[in-house]
């Protein structure tokens, strides 16, 4: 832990710190329903949506790594166990139990459409309190951002290449 660049944070940090922690848990999970999304996923368009997914759990995986080093930064702990992922995560997991292609990317755009809503409360909270903090989650949302909207752009695709085989 950074002493002074804890004490520079004009919040409570433990609060602060259980939010941080409630953000990784979402990360992991997500990370994890893409990756296994990735390998199941089937349907039209399916090596276009493997990438996306892939690309995204690695971005996720890549959120997991900021969120924890500035969970540490300020003198927590990052979840330890993976058995606490599903207890403590907001957004929670959505299991590819249907592998079509148009119900996995749908519940990528849920698991988006929550994360977006998390870290903008989250940008709210930190804002001109903890520049850092804020930062850090700005970053992450643009991604999530960019994500929400490359699954609907997939559905959107999916969508026009069903009509024209209609016709
Ligand atoms: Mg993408
Ligand atoms: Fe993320
Ligand atoms: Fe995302």
């Amino acid at each position: 832990m950074g002493t002074k660049g804890r004490a520079i944070v004009n919040l409570n940090v433990d609060d602060l710190l259980k939010e941080l922690n409630k953000a990784l848990a979402d990360e992991w999970l997500a990370y994890y329903q893409y990756w296994i999304g990735a390998k199941v996923v089937v349907g039209p368009m399916k090596q276009s949506a493997m990438d996306e997914l892939l690309q995204h759990a690695a971005d996720e995986l890549r959120h997991a790594e900021m969120i924890s080093g500035r969970i540490i930064q300020l003198g927590g702990t990052p979840i330890l166990s993976p058995f606490d992922w599903e207890k403590l995560s907001g957004c929670g997991y959505l299991k590819p139990e249907d592998p079509y292609v148009r119900k996995v990317i749908e519940q990528g755009i849920k698991g988006e459409q929550c994360a977006i809503d998390v870290y903008s409360k989250l940008l709210n909270i930190v804002k001109d309190k903890d520049i850092v903090s804020y930062n850090l989650i700005l970053t992450i949302l643009q991604d999530e951002i960019e994500h929400e909207e490359d699954f609907q752009a997939l559905i959107e695709d999916i969508n026009q290449m069903m009509e024209r085989e209609k016709k």
